[in-house]
């Protein structure tokens, strides 16, 4: 299995055996705020821990851990333009598999505009990446988000994630792939189950979206239990919890 969106930085070692005990072998560890990101310095160190502290920490787990970097909407630093600048290198290594994760929060200029200049560095490098949406009026700030991808790349390069039955609809018919987020407090395996029912596997990749925050690193395995219980196919289950992911990241 992939768990194609954590937080390996939050984490203690422990769990990264937990998740390789469960079956699951790979995941992609995103960039995010785990600071006052207040200097490009503090994010490309958060970087630094992510593609070899935590790479490591995993490794030794069994779990194969591959990267997600980019400037994520609530860290966007003073001088971010180096950030922006240091990407297209970073893309480099072979374990940052996407930019990301990247996104809007609160529409606000400067969040959209570090969005579209991200977005044109991976079209323009045919990169990955893994595009967030908010918790506070998800609804809304999905539209402009949706709005502002069409725009700026090709939308087979992009995963939007944390779906929920409130963007769905909005989202389901163009080239996208959708991340379901299974969380405490967000989603339950349950309701993954149910969205999986009515939407189909095709476009779908799951994720725990493990954090500081309420949440679960069996949440991938969890859901494939409830879909096996729920009378999936065992083909339409590995799309979800492996092969999807596979096929978009290249691994
Ligand atoms: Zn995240």
């Amino acid at each position: 299995m992939i768990d194609a969106h954590i937080h390996a930085d939050t984490r203690p070692y422990e769990d990264f055996e937990k998740m390789a005990i469960s079956g699951i072998d790979k995941a992609i560890t995103c960039a995010h705020d785990p600071l006052r990101m207040t200097t490009s310095e503090v994010v490309l160190d958060h970087f630094h821990r992510l593609v070899s502290n935590d790479v490591k920490r995993a490794n030794e787990n069994g779990l194969k851990l591959y990267v997600a970097l980019g400037l994520h909407p609530r860290s966007i630093s003073k001088n971010h333009e180096i950030i922006i600048q240091a990407l297209p290198n970073l893309l480099q290594n072979n374990l940052m598999v996407a930019i990301g994760e990247i996104g809007l929060e609160k529409t606000s200029s400067q969040e959209i505009n570090v969005f579209i200049e991200q977005l044109k560095i991976a079209d323009d490098l045919k990169a990955k990446v893994i595009v967030h949406t908010p918790r506070t009026n998800k609804k809304e700030v999905t539209k402009t988000t949706k709005k502002i991808i069409l725009e700026n790349i090709n939308p087979k390069l992009v995963i939007i994630d944390h779906i929920d039955f409130d963007i769905v609809d909005d989202l389901i018919d163009q080239d996208f792939t959708l991340g379901i987020t299974v969380q405490p407090l967000k989603m339950a395996p349950q309701d993954a189950v149910n969205l999986l029912k009515e939407y189909g596997t095709d476009k779908f990749v799951l994720n725990s979206d493990i954090s500081s925050s309420p949440s679960d690193p069996l949440s991938v395995p969890k859901t494939v239990h409830q879909m096996r219980l729920a009378d999936f196919k065992e083909k339409d289950i590995a799309k979800v919890s492996e092969k999807n992911a596979s096929a978009f990241f290249n691994i």
